[in-house]
């Protein structure tokens, strides 16, 4: 086996959207925790259509360590 180079990747990082829920891609209501010049740094979620509760801090869902990622997402592209 290869050590993990997880750098290494010609993608860009996908980001998590905080208004998709993680486990089952519904619709998030979030409560912001944390902010900075009107952007969203942290906040809380709560999945309307299935009730899971996340947090979501810079970009990605602490949940997407356990389960499987089923989020909307987004990267920034060049250009
Ligand atoms: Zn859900």
């Amino acid at each position: 086996m290869k050590p993990l180079t997880p750098k290494k990747s010609d993608k860009p990082t996908q980001y998590h959207c905080y208004d998709s829920c993680n486990k089952c891609g519904g619709v998030n209501s979030f409560i912001m925790t944390d902010s900075l010049e009107g952007h969203i740094l942290e906040c809380k979620t709560s999945c309307r259509d299935c009730g899971f509760n996340d947090y979501w801090a810079h970009g990605f869902f602490e949940s997407s360590q356990e389960i499987e990622s089923k989020c909307k997402k987004y990267s920034f592209d060049r250009g």
